[in-house]
This record gives structure tokens, sequence and C-alpha cells, in this order.
């Protein structure tokens, strides 16, 4: 069977009720940025305002992310950021069963965005695309091949808020993937990604 577009697939999945989560949403968290990315930035699940505004990123944490894709130099019309998880889970705490009921929305989402490169943000997220990857401390700042191309696994933002160590890990592996997306993807060769007929949302 053919691929949905991505209309229908986002209409899909903002009246999805697979998991539990369905009941306490405001919002289905989709997507926001590019609709043909090079750079997906994959983080765990939604809080607060990200439930509010139906939009992943747009709180604190996000403020953080959007400083580093800066850093990063990262066109804005070249990247994406999505979660795991599309609902909000209670007290922001990580639902490994919502996870798994929203797997195969993650798996389209990617299959029509269709990145280069997909940077995880936390050890959910990376272990969600990469279920025998070790501990986040180790790999974080670390290119990895997995299944469905390269990862970069980062921490994830807002673990940067209340420990100095990790906000220099952080800048640390900004960095370093500062340093390694021109190997990836040289400047001019983005190549015509599947998702170029896509509409962002
Ligand atoms: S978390 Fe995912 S699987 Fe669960 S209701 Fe929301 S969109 Fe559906």
């Amino acid at each position: 069977m053919d691929a949905p577009s991505w209309a229908e697939a986002v209409s899909r999945m903002r009246s999805c009720t697979r998991c539990s989560l369905a009941e306490g949403r405001r919002n289905v968290v989709v997507y926001r940025g590019s609709p043909s990315p090079w750079v997906v930035f994959l983080g765990e699940a939604p809080g607060a305002k990200e439930d509010e505004l139906g939009r992943p990123f747009v709180g604190r944490a996000g403020r953080l992310l959007d400083a580093a894709i800066e850093t990063l130099a990262i066109p804005e019309d070249s990247y994406g950021i999505t979660n795991v998880i599309m609902c909000r889970p209670p007290g922001n705490v990580f639902d490994p069963e919502a996870a798994r009921a929203c797997r195969p929305w993650l798996d389209l989402k990617l299959e029509l965005l269709s990145p280069k490169i997909v940077v995880t943000l936390g050890s959910s997220a990376l272990h969600a695309l990469d279920p025998a990857a070790g501990p986040l401390a180790r790999l974080s700042g670390e290119t990895r091949e997995w299944s469905g191309g390269t990862l970069f696994p980062l921490l994830h933002p807002a673990a940067t808020f209340h420990r100095r160590a990790y906000r220099e890990q952080w800048d640390r592996d900004v960095a370093r993937l500062k340093d390694l997306l021109p190997q990836w993807i040289p400047a001019g060769t983005k190549g015509e990604p599947a998702g170029a007929l896509l509409t962002p949302v």
C-alpha cells in the first residue's frame, strides 16, 4: 500500500486514540519545521506548553534547542523537530507503552520526511530508535549508524538546566555536531529529499 501524503498522515495523527494519552491531551503535537529536512531533532514527549500550542519544543527546552540550531547554522528550510510520543504524558514522565503505541507514527513521519540525520534528544529518544545502544552518557556526541540511517545522540536540553556538567557536555556535543555536519551534508548537495512536496505544519 502506498504511503499517505503528509497532509493525510497529519490528519490521521491528530485524531489518534491508540493509547490512553489521548484522554488528557489538548493537542496532538506532531511536528514543526521544514517539509524537506535533512536533519530531524527527535525529543521524547510534549510538555505543558507544547500540549497547549500543539507544537514541539516551544518552552524553555525549546529555546535552548533553537539556540543550538542557530549555532549549527542550519537553514530554516532544512530541519524539523518532533517527539517519540505525540501526546503529553501525565507529569511529563516518559511512557514506554505510549511510545510503543506511537511508534508506527514515528516511523511514518521519518519515512515521509526522509532526513539524512536524526539527532536524538535524551536517552528515551535514542533508545526508541536504537534499543541496543548503551548509556547515553557514554554515547552522546558520537555518530551512530542504525537501520534507518545516521543518528547523533545529544542530551535532552531540559537535562542541562540543573547540572552544570550537563550544560558543558551539551555545548561540547553541539560544537562537535557543527564540525561533523558538513562532512555528512556538504554545502549544495542536499539533493531532493522525499519530503519535498510535503506541507509544513
Ligand atoms: S501518544 Fe501517540 S499513540 Fe498515543 S494517542 Fe497520542 S498520537 Fe496516538
